[in-house]
């Protein structure tokens, strides 16, 4: 289990990484690579740069095609993503994944130009995904364990995506992913 999911990783960052990262001039794999890449620069712990790195991983394992927004589907990547992860990584990665689109919306009702700053991928997504939070729903979210690494996440990867940036290959992060993943049951 522990090496099927590492070699999964691998290869769904490596290979199926060719698809286009939304309206962005990168592909899913320099995203995925760029956000780790900032996330180990910022000195966050290994479960946060491995939630980095594979916070999309939802885009890669459905089959809507390579940019759903587009026909206005919101693919719903984040929960997907954390499905998969669950069972395989502890909360350290799982819920900045989880809530790495809820971070998104906290900010654009938090910060008064967060929204401005949008890539335009970000923007189309946003209305599909419910929007800016409310003054509830941001109370609410603040209150939530990982809520402060889930903000981290969404500016990372708000950053991740440089056109033509050098960045450590998906190998770098093998001993960081192993680390994180839980024991197996006895
Ligand atoms: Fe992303």
């Amino acid at each position: 289990m522990h090496e099927d999911t590492i070699a999964t990783i691998v290869e769904l960052i490596a290979g199926k990484g060719e698809r286009q990262y939304g309206l962005s001039a990168i592909n899913q794999r320099a995203h995925a690579l760029q956000a780790a890449h900032l996330a180990e620069q910022a000195g966050c712990e290994p479960g946060l740069i491995v939630a980095a790195l594979v916070h999309d991983i939802g885009h890669m394992v459905h089959d809507l095609g390579e940019d759903p927004a587009k026909d206005g589907i919101d693919d719903r990547h984040e929960a997907l993503g954390a499905a998969w992860l669950d069972g395989r990584f502890g909360p350290a990665v799982t819920e900045p994944v989880r809530l790495h689109v809820a971070a998104k919306r906290y900010l654009c009702g938090k910060e008064s130009d967060y929204f401005a700053r949008l890539s335009p991928d970000s923007v189309r997504s946003l209305a599909l995904q419910g929007g800016p939070m409310s003054a509830a729903e941001i109370t609410a979210f603040e209150a939530r364990p990982h809520f402060s690494e889930a903000v981290q996440l969404r500016r990372f990867d708000e950053g991740a995506k440089v056109k033509g940036l050098e960045v450590p290959d998906v190998r770098h992060y093998v001993p960081l992913i192993r680390a994180c993943l839980l024991m197996p049951l006895q």
